[in-house]
């Protein structure tokens, strides 16, 4: 059926490129490029001898030119960008350049925050938006003219949450209510890796994300809370009872744009305290600090010195134990009456690892990165412009959902967050 350029080659793309493979009738030819190349050539070498036909180069996704050479050299009908978030807006202009569909797995954030030029846009758009995240889809939105001009598709955040949970809001809309009054996206990772401190994925998103300021939407405003305040306890299928944290999470902020009425959106993770104790111990430290240091003569950035320290996400997976579980919370009315609706998802780790060779948080993430390129590479969802999951017909992303490994379970009388 197509062709797509895989860019990166971590974690989640590593879980993409073999769940594409499985895909091949679609999947028909890809090329894995990323900063490391011998990383893609070793997947390659796991993964040559199915269907699929794998190509790999070096790039560096940071530079335009780059990526508009190999993008015109291997001519895809799709760029997957599962590198970093930092890559997003480059990557995006190398699309319009070359006149191909985008997609990614998370909304653009700079790697540079002590940038000038866009700490003005920031802090104005703190002030106007009153949330203070680094991440928002102001950056990406604002190429909408131009990929609808162009008659191309740019899909955003197409991983688990953001991804899965916009399609489950667009699917509770469309079958399960008339009018959705709240949304709580809940994050559970019940998983158990063993090591004192480790990210499940790449440590410097994470950790950024983490340790920010929670908000939620309310009202049709941002309601922003000092980060790690408002807790909750809740008692999560087949994996049980867990403490979980309000976040800020890029999906409330499109989701508070795309559902109509909706009055108040949340999302929740779970920690443990001892992830907690080292984070705030480290962040005390400076040790998350995004400016550089002087150490001996050298330029340092700590928290990619931390990331060096840490372990590699993708070696968690033959250590990882337990289940993951991530659904939304829906309430609102349908035919007149109240209605209460959850949708969700439990991943064991194990079985990911068994089947890919990563645990479920790759492996959430990486299913429906695959999904999403393949709702635009068979044309099933296809408008030029820029969009969030939810913005499409959620039916034949659910349905794929449950045929590619991350099927959903519903309950109609959930226990709610107060
Ligand atoms: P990793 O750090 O494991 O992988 C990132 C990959 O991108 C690496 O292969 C890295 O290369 C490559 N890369 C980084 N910079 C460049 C560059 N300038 N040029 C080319 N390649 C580059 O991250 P993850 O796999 O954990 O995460 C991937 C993405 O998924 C992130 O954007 C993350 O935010 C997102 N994500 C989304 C989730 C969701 O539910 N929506 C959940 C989890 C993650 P190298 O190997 O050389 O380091």
């Amino acid at each position: 059926m197509g062709k797509a350029l895989i860019i990166g080659c971590g974690g989640v793309a590593s879980v993409a490129i073999h769940k594409c493979c499985q895909n091949s009738e679609v999947f028909e030819e890809i090329m894995i490029a990323s900063r490391t190349k011998s990383k893609c050539d070793a997947l390659k070498a796991k993964l040559d001898g199915g269907k699929t036909i794998i190509h790999t180069a070096q790039v560096d996704a940071d530079n335009k030119d780059e990526l508009v050479a190999l993008i015109n050299s291997f001519k895809p009908d799709l760029v997957m960008n599962i590198a970093l978030p930092y890559q997003d807006l480059t990557i995006m202009d190398a699309c319009l350049e070359c006149s191909v569909n985008y997609m990614d797995t998370a909304n653009y954030e700079p790697e540079n925050l002590d940038d000038p030029e866009w700490k003005a846009i920031y802090e104005k758009r703190c002030k106007e938006e009153g949330f203070s995240a680094y991440f928002d889809y102001s950056w990406q939105w604002a190429y909408k003219k131009k990929f609808e001009e162009a008659g191309l598709t740019a899909l955003l955040g197409s991983g688990f949450d953001p991804g899965v949970t916009q399609a489950y809001c667009a699917y509770a809309l469309k079958h399960e209510f008339d009018e959705i009054d709240t949304i709580d996206i809940l994050d559970c990772n019940g998983g158990d890796h063993g090591y004192p401190f480790a990210t499940n994925f790449n440590p410097e998103i994470n950790l950024r994300e983490v340790s920010a300021p929670g908000s939620y939407w309310e009202n049709g405003h941002w309601v922003e809370i000092p980060a790690m305040s408002i807790k909750r306890e809740y008692n999560f299928d087949q994996v049980g009872m867990k403490d979980m944290y309000l976040l800020h999470h890029e999906e409330i902020e499109s989701l508070a744009k795309n559902i109509p009425g909706v009055k108040r959106i949340r999302f929740f993770m779970t920690f443990g305290q001892s992830y907690l104790t080292h984070m705030n111990c480290l962040e005390n430290v400076g040790m998350l600090s995004t400016t550089p240091i002087n150490y001996e003569g050298k330029e340092i950035v700590p928290i990619q010195f931390l990331k060096a320290l840490l372990p590699d996400p993708a070696s968690l997976g033959p250590r990882t134990k337990g289940k993951t579980n991530i659904g939304c919370i829906f309430t609102g009315k349908k035919d007149g009456k109240e209605k209460t609706y959850y949708l969700y998802n439990v991943c064991d780790h194990q079985e990911c690892y068994q089947e890919v060779g990563s645990q479920a948080i790759s492996y959430t993430t990486g299913v429906p990165a695959m999904i999403g390129a393949m709702m635009l590479l068979t044309g099933t969802w296809n408008k030029p412009g820029v969009y969030t999951v939810e913005e499409f017909d959620p039916d034949p992303y659910m349905e794929a959902l449950n045929k590619w490994g991350l099927p959903w379970q519903e309950s109609f009388e959930p226990v709610l967050v107060d």
